[in-house]
């Protein structure tokens, strides 16, 4: 069943989406080289305390950290630790905040330095196909149309659609109905629905270099691409208003769509 939420309640979910996004602005500035991820984990733990949130992945399912930070051929869920940031990394970095009874889900890649060709398109298509479904999350159209318009972003770069991971109805709960996959099935066109006020997705494509084959690494949570090329992972929390798309998981200083060059967008 999907839960459609008010205007008000809206508001309230852009509480923790500003608290997810405030995240990313305190943390952007260690994600260089010589930082290690658990660096990272520890500043995102003591700020979203200090924001009087909660994070939303601790815990989840046994999830040992309070983000994700998946590194090159990383796909998602890659758990903070000792691993030290080099330049020319690809990090993508996913961060959950629940508060106000809502919860706030964000991903954001960034590239360390200037990187290589490769990393650098994976980056950018990856960041093009969630502007081209948040462009297409207006009522009056549907999931399969918006879904459409991520995939033949990621399809028409010739790099690999991941079709393992999707994304999903956000509210109360982090994981709601209905799931946001990011390329059209034929289960998804029998199942469409139309896009109308009250939706809120979090909108989540990734894309990799390679194929979009993954395997799961044996610390039961770290998804790799099965073929070690780099990946990158970006999402907003998305709410369908009467007036179009709400990004809900921006801060302060930012707009959608992204100012060109804005960094970790
Ligand atoms: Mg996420
Ligand atoms: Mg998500």
């Amino acid at each position: 069943m999907i839960h459609y939420k008010s205007p008000r309640e809206i508001d309230r979910m852009a509480v923790p989406g500003e608290m997810v996004a405030l995240t990313f602005q305190t943390i952007a500035g260690l994600v260089h080289a010589g930082t290690t991820t658990q660096e990272i984990d520890d500043v995102v733990r003591d700020f979203v305390k200090d924001l009087g949130g909660k994070p939303l992945f601790l815990g989840y399912n046994g999830f040992p950290a309070h983000c994700c930070i998946s590194v090159n051929d990383e796909v998602v869920h890659g758990i903070p630790g000792d691993r030290v940031l080099l330049e020319g990394d690809l990090v993508s970095i996913d961060i959950g905040i629940e508060a106000e009874g809502f919860c706030g889900d964000s991903a954001r890649t960034y590239l360390i330095g200037e990187g290589d060709d490769t990393s650098r398109q994976v980056l950018s298509v990856c960041r093009a196909a969630l502007a081209a479904g948040i462009d297409g999350a207006r009522p009056g159209s549907t999931l399969v149309k918006m879904i459409e318009a991520i995939e033949s972003v990621i399809r028409e770069s010739r790099l690999g659609l991941v079709e393992s991971f999707v994304g999903h109805g956000i509210g109360r709960q982090m994981h709601e109905e209905p799931q946001v996959p990011n390329f059209v099935s034929p289960v998804l066109r029998r199942t469409d629905i139309e896009l109308r006020p009250g939706l809120v997705l979090a909108i989540e494509p990734m894309v990799n270099a390679g194929t979009g084959a993954v395997q799961t690494l044996d610390d039961g949570w770290t998804v790799v691409s099965a073929d070690g090329g780099i990946s990158a992972h970006c999402e907003h929390t998305v709410a369908i208003t009467e007036q179009g798309p709400r990004v809900l998981t921006l801060g302060p200083g930012e707009c959608w769509p992204p100012a060109s060059g804005t960094p970790g967008q």
